[in-house]
C-alpha cells in the first residue's frame, strides 16, 4: 500500500479543521455552557450535538467489535461515499475503479468531484475477477470500489477475489457491506486490522430499520477514519440521529429478527416468482431484494404501478435487461405482489 500521505489530496493532508466549540470543551461536568452562541430557551433541541458522536460510537463499538478510533459516522453512507472522493482524489487527475453494474452513487459522488470512473463489467453470473479490476487501475488510480452483496445484483462477491484486490492493490478499497446483515458470509468488519487499506461502508437504512434518521459508517484504519473526521461538517450527524441509533443499538434483538424474517421473505418470494409466467430468471440473492428477468420490464413495471405496486426498473442497467429489482416486504405486501404478478398478462 502506498503511504496515507500519498493517498490523501495534499491540501487535505495540510488541511487544519475547523474546531467548533463542542470540540474545544465536551467535559460534562460543566453547567453553564455560553461557549457556543446556543439559544438557552429550548431544551434539549438548542444545543449543537456532540460532533465527535462519543456516546454512539461507544455503543456501536460493543456491537460491531471494533473501537471508536476507527468509525466515521455520516449522513447516510452516501456522506462517506462522497467523502472519500473529496479526501483522496485530485479533481481531473485522480480516478477510481468500480465494477459495473453496482450502486448508482459511486460514480455520481466521482462525477461531481470530477474524477474519471473506471467501469469494468461482471461476468454473466454477477461476478467479478481481481485480475481484470487491477489491469485497469494506474498510478492515478486512488481508490476501487466493491459492493457485496452488490447492489442492484444481489449476490456476495467472491471472498477470495475481494481479498485479492485487497492485497494487490497499492491505493485504498471500499467495500460497501450495506446489505451484509442478509447474507450468510461474513462481514470483512473482523479483518480490519489485517488491511490498512481498507474502508468497509455499513448503514443504519437496511437491516437495522432505519433509513429516516441518515447515519452511515465506515470503519478503517486510525489514519484513514481521522482524514474523514477532519473534513465532514463539524456537526455533520444530528442530536435526534444519534439519539435514536442509540436506542436502536439497544434493542439489537429487533433487528435480528427482523433479518431472519427477511430471509424467509426472500426465500417465499423467489419460489413464488419461479411460478410466474411472466419471470424469465430469478437470480439468487444474498440481500433484502432480489433481481428478476422478466418478460417486458417496462410493460410489467407501469402495470405493477397501476396496481400501486412500485418496484424497481433496472432495465437500462448494464447486464440488467428486462430486469426488475424487487425488495423485500412484509408477507401481505409480498403476497399482494405475487397476487398481482398472477393477474398479469
Ligand atoms: N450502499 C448501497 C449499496 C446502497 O444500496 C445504498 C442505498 N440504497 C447505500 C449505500 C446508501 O445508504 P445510506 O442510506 O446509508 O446513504
Amino acid at each position: 500500500m502506498k503511504t496515507l500521505q500519498e493517498l490523501t489530496r495534499p491540501n487535505i493532508w495540510r488541511l487544519k479543521p475547523y474546531s467548533s466549540a463542542r470540540d474545544e470543551y465536551s467535559g460534562a461536568s460543566a453547567s453553564v455552557f455560553l461557549d457556543a452562541n446556543e439559544n438557552p430557551y429550548n431544551l434539549p433541541h438548542n444545543r449543537y450535538p456532540d460532533p465527535m458522536q462519543r456516546d454512539l460510537k461507544l455503543e456501536l463499538s460493543k456491537i460491531k467489535k471494533v473501537t471508536p478510533a476507527h468509525i466515521f459516522l455520516g449522513n447516510g453512507s452516501d456522506e462517506a461515499i462522497d467523502l472519500v472522493f473529496r479526501a483522496f482524489c485530485e479533481p481531473g487527475r485522480d480516478n477510481v475503479v468500480a465494477i459495473d453494474p453496482t450502486y448508482g452513487m459511486y460514480q455520481v459522488c466521482a462525477d461531481v468531484n470530477d474524477v474519471e470512473y473506471r467501469k469494468v463489467l461482471l461476468h454473466d453470473d454477477f461476478q467479478f475477477s481481481a485480475d481484470e479490476l487491477l489491469a485497469v487501475a494506474d498510478e492515478r488510480t486512488k481508490m476501487i470500489f466493491l459492493c457485496s452483496p452488490n447492489n442492484p445484483t444481489g449476490n456476495d462477491l467472491l471472498r477470495s477475489e475481494i481479498i485479492k484486490v485487497i492485497n494487490d492493490f497499492e491505493g485504498l478499497v471500499i467495500l460497501d457491506e450495506a446489505y451484509n446483515d442478509f447474507s450468510d458470509e461474513p462481514s470483512f468488519l473482523s479483518e480490519l486490522g489485517k488491511y490498512p487499506n481498507l474502508i468497509i461502508l455499513q448503514t443504519f437504512s437496511k437491516a437495522f430499520g432505519c433509513a429516516a434518521i441518515r447515519l452511515g459508517m465506515a470503519f478503517a484504519s486510525e489514519g484513514i477514519i481521522g482524514v474523514l473526521s477532519k473534513i465532514k461538517y463539524p456537526y455533520n450527524v444530528n442530536q435526534l440521529t444519534q439519539q435514536q441509533a442509540i436506542e436502536m443499538l439497544h434493542k439489537y434483538y429487533e433487528i435480528e429478527r427482523w433479518v431472519k424474517i427477511l430471509k424467509e421473505e426472500r426465500g417465499y418470494l423467489e419460489e413464488a416468482f419461479v411460478e410466474l409466467p411472466c419471470v424469465l430468471q430469478v437470480f439468487p440473492s444474498n440481500a433484502n431484494f432480489f433481481l428478476a428477468r422478466v418478460t417486458d420490464a417496462v410493460k410489467i413495471y407501469n402495470y405493477l404501478v397501476g396496481e400501486g405496486i412500485i418496484v424497481r426498473n433496472r432495465n437500462s442497467i448494464s447486464l440488467c435487461g428486462n430486469c426488475l429489482r424487487v425488495t423485500v416486504g412484509t408477507r401481505t405486501e409480498n403476497a399482494k405482489l405475487i397476487g398481482a404478478l398472477k393477474k398479469y398478462q
